[in-house]
């Protein structure tokens, strides 16, 4: 199991999840930041920093956003980033999921 990044993040981006996690696991794309399922450690530590509640426990995503559980996943296969171990290392990626890139402007107001 692992903690999934939904819509509310989309164009926000703030970081305050970065900070709170004890294994560097949550990198950032184009638009969103991405939970690594095979290193987050089910800590629960990012989510209630999380200003938009964007984080949910993989089983308490919303239906309206059960397509993030997928991005999430799919994210690390895109371009080949896999399971770097480190998100700080890896970087900011210029890409998202198609179906976020795909999404128009989010969470302006
Ligand atoms: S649940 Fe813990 S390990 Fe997983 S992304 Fe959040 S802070 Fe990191
Ligand atoms: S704290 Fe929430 S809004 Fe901020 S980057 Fe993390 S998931 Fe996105």
């Amino acid at each position: 199991m692992t903690y999934v990044i939904a819509q509310p993040c989309v164009d926000i981006k703030d970081r305050a999840c970065v900070d709170e996690c004890p294994v560097d696991c949550i990198y950032e794309g184009a638009r969103t930041l991405y939970i690594n399922a095979e290193e987050c450690v089910d800590c629960g530590a990012c989510e209630p920093v999380c200003p938009t509640e964007a984080i949910f426990y993989e089983d308490d995503v919303p239906e309206e956003w059960a397509d993030y559980t997928r991005a999430n996943i799919d994210f690390f296969e895109l371009q080949g980033l896999g399971s770097p171990g480190g998100a700080r290392a890896a970087g900011v990626q210029d890409y998202d999921d198609p179906m976020i890139a795909a999404l128009p402007p989010q969470n302006q107001d």
